[in-house]
């Protein structure tokens, strides 16, 4: 039986802390999210930011637009919110309507209030394995969960199943950064299974229920589920076999409370820590 990699109890330790680092703050550090249109699940997912970030001392500014905003509106939003000084990070909530180029909305935030690590700037630091203002947060939470628990990546072979720019593409890079041998699989990769077999830590961002089964993994391997979907009865539920999977995983992550937790702890450490880089000279 694997061991559970508990994403809830370690994003709580490390919030204990930020939160500790805030509370002697004289100026709070700022996350401004822009939330366009009525996405049902866009808006839960800003709540629950909103929600950490004032649990923890963090500013929170949500500014709403309508879905029928242009993107020379949305572009003066961002330009507004790169030139005030209280905002110290700035995260746009994908998806945006068909008619807004994201690739200009993302690369419109300024590299050093980029929270969620979109612009070539950062993007281009890890690609090159240089240091980027701030780690994309999901890709950021799952390298601090294989560090909790003592899972050795250096030499290892990685298997990242999925190459969006929010998840697999970023994490990958990371990986390779810390000395994985790293293979990319996508829906046009074929024999999916006999890559898979090959994985010691294998992470699995696509958005498919039970993607991954236990005859595709090896005994052993460390499995990260980041897919979120829902079962039949509306569950919360990764791309994972979990059940079956478990049984030959030396770790997993469940879905929920392994890699969701994470992905919002990174987005307030790094708030924080775009805070800290902003204003250099007042934080010790
Ligand atoms: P995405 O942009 O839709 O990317 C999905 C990736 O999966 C694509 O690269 C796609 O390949 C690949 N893919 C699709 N079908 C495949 C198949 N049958 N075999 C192998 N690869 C396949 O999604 P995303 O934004 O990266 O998110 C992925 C999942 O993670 C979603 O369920 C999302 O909700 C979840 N997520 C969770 C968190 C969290 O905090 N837990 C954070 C972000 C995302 P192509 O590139 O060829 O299309």
């Amino acid at each position: 039986m694997a061991q559970i990699i508990d994403g809830k109890l370690v994003s709580k330790k490390i919030l204990e802390n930020l939160s500790d680092e805030i509370l002697f703050l004289a100026q709070k550090p700022c996350l401004a999210v822009i939330i366009v249109g009525n996405d049902s699940a866009s808006k839960i997912y800003v709540n629950l930011k909103k929600k950490k970030a004032l649990e923890l001392g963090i500013e929170s500014i949500v500014v709403e637009m309508p879905e029928t905003v242009s993107q020379e509106e949305l572009l003066e939003k961002i330009e507004q919110l790169n030139n005030d000084k209280k905002v110290n990070a700035i995260l746009v909530q994908l998806p945006l309507p068909q008619h807004i180029d994201t690739k200009i909305i993302l690369e419109k935030i300024t590299p050093l209030k980029d929270v969620d690590c979109f612009h070539p700037y950062n993007t281009g630091h890890i690609a090159a394995g240089t240091k980027p203002y701030v780690y994309p947060c999901t890709p950021k939470g799952i390298i601090r969960l294989l560090e909790y628990y003592n899972i050795p990546v250096e030499g290892k072979h990685a298997v990242v199943i999925g190459r969006s720019n929010i998840v697999g593409r970023p994490l990958a890079q990371m990986l390779l950064n810390e000395n994985a041998t790293v293979t990319i699989c996508h829906s046009r990769t074929k024999n999916l299974e006999e890559i898979t077999k090959t994985a010691d830590i294998l992470i699995s961002a696509v958005g498919q229920r039970n993607l991954i089964k236990a005859n595709m993994v090896k005994d052993d391997v460390v499995v990260i589920d980041v897919g979120m979907n829902r079962t039949e009865d509306n569950k919360l539920c990764g791309d994972v076999d979990f059940y079956n999977v478990e049984k030959k995983a030396s770790f997993i992550t469940p879905v929920p409370g392994g890699v969701g937790p994470m992905t919002i702890c990174s987005l307030m450490q790094n708030t924080f820590d775009l805070y800290k880089l902003q204003n250099k000279n007042q934080v010790t």
